[in-house]
């Protein structure tokens, strides 16, 4: 037996004991050591509730290889992996041209099929990524929301010497303003409405902050030429400021979930034409070969210690406290990055 974090209507979260789970051939079975509580978490387990009752939540970690399928001979027991939640049909269009993410007719870890927020999970063999023994539990645990940051980055062709900003200080934010530094940008602008997320990302390389909640970000950005801009906030009013602080010929991407309409202003729509700014969406981390360059590189960031992500770590509690962290989370009782969850010892 094992436990697993169960989620049924929304708000129900429930920590039970159920059967470790019995591999097929081509499948691993992971003991899982860390668990991240994604952004998308957040409203399954609190408003929409799961895809299907009982459902175990959970896709971003890490974890060991304990058994391998019989057909799974290209993974070891004892194997430090990662996954790519995502299992796309590998036969639509999109899939046949490689743009996995948008798949469809796809399954998911931790939202469609059982996740890791329990001690033991099974996945496909085409789904495991192997982790360097350099890079610690906790950060490969963060690999996924790392791959999400790179995707958004490449989607905006971030170059070269460009002048680069990240609206949103969230686990991708914070990545992002990592992978923009790696990827040459000359200046990094980080924005967020805490202080407390500034000052990490001036720590992690940003070579300006702004407190768009104390400042006028349009104003105090008005002399600075900016090529790129990423919105990992999904908050309207920064997505018409992204626009709006773009430079000409720039590349917006838009990132973060708002689920909210979208109101230009005048002088937004008027910046959007005469300056032939370009907006892109961003959609999960994938390309090809399967799971995606993103994942490879950002795992071999890690492993050459450019990346930090002791940083972006907020709170680590066991698996048995998720129903109590995401009710802190619902009360607005913690300010988190990254929270991570241990089925064993909190490492
Ligand atoms: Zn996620
Ligand atoms: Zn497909």
């Amino acid at each position: 037996m094992m436990k697993a974090v169960k989620l049924y209507e929304p708000g129900n979260l429930q920590v039970e004991e159920v059967n470790v789970p019995t591999i097929s051939p081509t499948e691993v079975l992971i003991e899982v050591k860390v668990i991240g509580i994604c952004g998308s978490d957040i409203p399954r387990a609190l408003t929409k509730g799961a895809y299907s009752q009982g459902l175990t939540l959970g896709h971003e970690f890490s974890g060991q290889i304990v058994e391998c399928g019989s057909e799974a001979a290209e993974w070891s027991v004892g194997d430090r992996v990662t996954i790519a939640p995502l299992e796309p049909c590998m036969k639509c269009v999109y899939c046949k041209q490689g743009k996995y993410g948008l798949c469809d007719d796809y399954n998911y870890y931790g939202s469609r099929t059982d996740g890791a927020m329990a001690n033991y999970i099974k996945v496909g063999k085409a789904n495991i990524l192997k982790l360097d023994d350099s890079i610690s539990y906790d950060a490969g645990a963060m690999v996924d929301p790392a791959a999400n940051a790179v995707h958004g980055l490449w989607r905006g062709k971030l170059q070269k010497g460009e002048t680069a900003v990240v609206i949103g200080l969230g686990a991708i934010g914070m990545f992002a303003v990592q992978f923009a530094r790696e990827m040459g940008a000359k200046e990094v602008i980080a924005i967020d409405i805490f202080d407390e997320k500034l000052e990490i990302a001036n720590k992690l390389g940003a070579d300006r902050t702004v407190n768009s909640r104390t400042e006028d970000v349009i104003e105090v950005l008005a002399d600075t030429h900016i090529d790129f801009v990423i919105d990992t906030s999904g908050s309207a009013i920064a997505q018409d400021q992204a626009v709006r602080i773009t430079g000409k010929m720039g590349r917006v991407v838009f990132l973060g979930i708002s689920n909210q309409p979208l109101t230009l202003s005048a002088k937004t729509v008027d910046r959007l034409l005469r300056y032939e700014i370009e907006i892109n969406g961003s959609w999960n981390s994938f390309s090809d070969p399967f799971p995606g360059k993103e994942w490879t590189y950002v795992i071999d960031s890690m492993a050459n210690g450019k990346i930090n992500t002791e940083e972006i770590i907020s709170h680590r509690y066991s698996i048995e406290e998720t129903p109590a962290v995401f009710e802190k989370i619902k009360n607005k009782e913690i300010v988190f990055s990254k929270i991570l969850l241990y089925p064993g010892d909190v490492l």
